[in-house]
């Protein structure tokens, strides 16, 4: 196949884990004979620092002529007190946005090595296997107005929270798509007992529901659900969400994982383009080190090969060669302590060789 992937590894740890993503592209390119044209563009606080913007128009146009986009992460302090509009973070609103990514897919797979690596106890997390859909283009992240102002001698400041049918339709099915293939039950999530725009969510998911009859839906307030995903997460299959409570959600499920640093995302549309991003940020305090986990950017590229390419093949390859190495011992810092599975300390760098040497010489 010939393809053309837009690399963006943004600041902070995002290039050096972006770095391990782009040799495995490499890897899977020759193993299988697929010509794979990496483009890479600019993002985030370096691109501020370049450009005075955290998205140039270059990065944009790029980004539209490719396949599919690999982020690495953005943001950092020094770009912490720039006005909203100017910040890091900007960018990926304004790609996700843009190419209107609606839907953000977070697998949240325990490896059974890492289960030590966890805050919860092993016996908890044995067997839990769950994706997160997260609706990521509407909510209060996007809904407008999104202002500061005085009133009466006071500042006050305004998000709001819009939710039309149709933006909860399409997300909707994806969910139902995604449980069809995997234990068949949907949990949506929302706070339908305070928020007009969680009535409305649970009322139409309700109504895309009986198009899915082999896929149960159950419905679970927000609250309960953060408590649910540290009390018992085997109970989940597909949990369903809008977009500020995914991205709690997302992170708390992460961490039970064992580290942010292993979680991969993918972020699609209508069509097959998507944004794959491992889901941490920019992590300062390691960035620069060479010890930071480059394995959910890595999970990200399978889900790439997987999702836009169709390439299931591939993707299954890249999944089992970190099965294999994690089951192997080798950990970077992040999982090390207190695992006693743990074997060899690893650096982002030999995380990434180690993966790529499985991926040619392993058999899939
Ligand atoms: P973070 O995810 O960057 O870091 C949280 C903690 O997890 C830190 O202790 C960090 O060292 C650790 N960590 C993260 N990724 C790791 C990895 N791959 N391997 C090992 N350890 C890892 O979150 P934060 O500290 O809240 O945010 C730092 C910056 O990143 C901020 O500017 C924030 O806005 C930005 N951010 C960007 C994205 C993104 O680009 N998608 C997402 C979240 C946060």
């Amino acid at each position: 196949m010939n393809l053309k992937i837009v690399t963006l590894p943004g600041d902070g740890i995002g290039p050096e884990v972006l770095n391990q993503g782009v040799k495995v592209i490499r890897t899977i390119e020759k193993k299988y004979n697929h010509k794979i044209e990496v483009l890479e563009g600019i993002i985030g606080g370096i691109a501020i620092d370049k450009f005075g913007t955290p998205l140039p128009l270059e990065t944009l146009e790029i980004c539209k002529e490719s396949d599919a986009i690999l982020l690495g992460a953005v943001g950092g302090p020094k770009w912490d007190n720039l006005p909203g509009n100017l910040r890091p973070e900007k960018a990926l609103l304004e790609l996700r946005g843009g190419f209107n990514f609606f839907a953000n897919i977070r697998p949240i797979k325990i490896f059974e090595p890492l289960t030590f690596s966890s805050t919860l106890k092993p016996e908890i997390l044995k067997d839990a296997d769950f994706v997160i859909i997260r609706e990521l283009t509407g909510g209060l992240y996007f809904g407008k107005p999104k202002e500061r102002r005085v009133e009466n001698g006071e500042e006050l400041a305004i998000d709001t929270m819009i939710y039309r049918t149709s933006e909860i339709e399409r997300i909707a099915h994806i969910a139902f798509e995604t449980a069809i293939q995997r234990r068949k039950k949907v949990t949506s999530v929302d706070k339908a007992n305070i928020l007009e725009c969680s009535r409305l969510w649970r009322e139409v998911v309700e109504k895309v529901s009986p198009k899915y009859p082999s896929v149960t839906l159950e419905h679970m307030y927000v609250d309960n659900c953060a408590m649910q995903i540290v009390r018992n997460p085997r109970q989940f299959d597909v949990i369903l969400t809008e977009n500020t409570f995914g991205d709690i959600l997302s992170d708390e499920a992460a961490i039970i994982t064992g580290s942010i640093g292993m979680l991969p995302s993918a972020s699609l549309g209508e069509g097959k383009k998507g944004l794959y991003e491992p889901i941490h940020g920019s992590a300062p305090d390691i960035a620069g080190k060479n010890i930071a986990n480059p394995l959910g950017t890595i999970l990200s590229v399978a889900m790439m090969f997987r999702y836009s390419f169709n390439l299931k093949e591939e993707a299954d390859d890249i999944e089992k060669a970190v099965s294999r190495i994690v089951s192997e011992g080798y950990f970077t810092q992040d999982l090390f302590q207190n695992n006693p599975n743990a074997k060899k300390l690893v650096s982002t760098e030999e995380m990434g060789n180690l993966i790529c040497r499985e991926i040619q010489g392993g058999a899939n």
